[in-house]
């Protein structure tokens, strides 16, 4: 008898930006294997324009951009 499943969401991720604290030098753009972040058009209070997510479900959780950040802007959550 067939087992029925559930399907499996493409985000597994979720992701917490300090948006002050970002100065927008793209290091974490780059590395999301998703192509999941973008300079947001905003303004910060340092002047930058900083980083936001695009697209929720399709982050991964993998971390990538938390570890790339030099200012540690960026937390990363897994979802279960
Ligand atoms: S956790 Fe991974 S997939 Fe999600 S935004 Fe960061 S680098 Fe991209
Ligand atoms: S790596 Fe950090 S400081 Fe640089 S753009 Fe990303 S969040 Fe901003």
């Amino acid at each position: 008898m067939a087992t029925a499943q559930t399907p499996k969401s493409a985000g597994k991720g979720h992701i917490i930006i300090d948006v002050e604290k970002c100065k927008a030098c793209e290091l974490c753009i780059h590395f999301c294997p998703q192509e999941n972040l973008a300079l947001s058009e905003s303004i910060n209070a340092r002047g930058f324009h900083p980083v936001r997510m695009l697209d929720e479900e399709k982050c991964n959780g993998c971390g990538n951009c938390a570890l790339m950040c030099p200012d540690v802007c960026i937390r990363v959550f897994r979802k279960r």
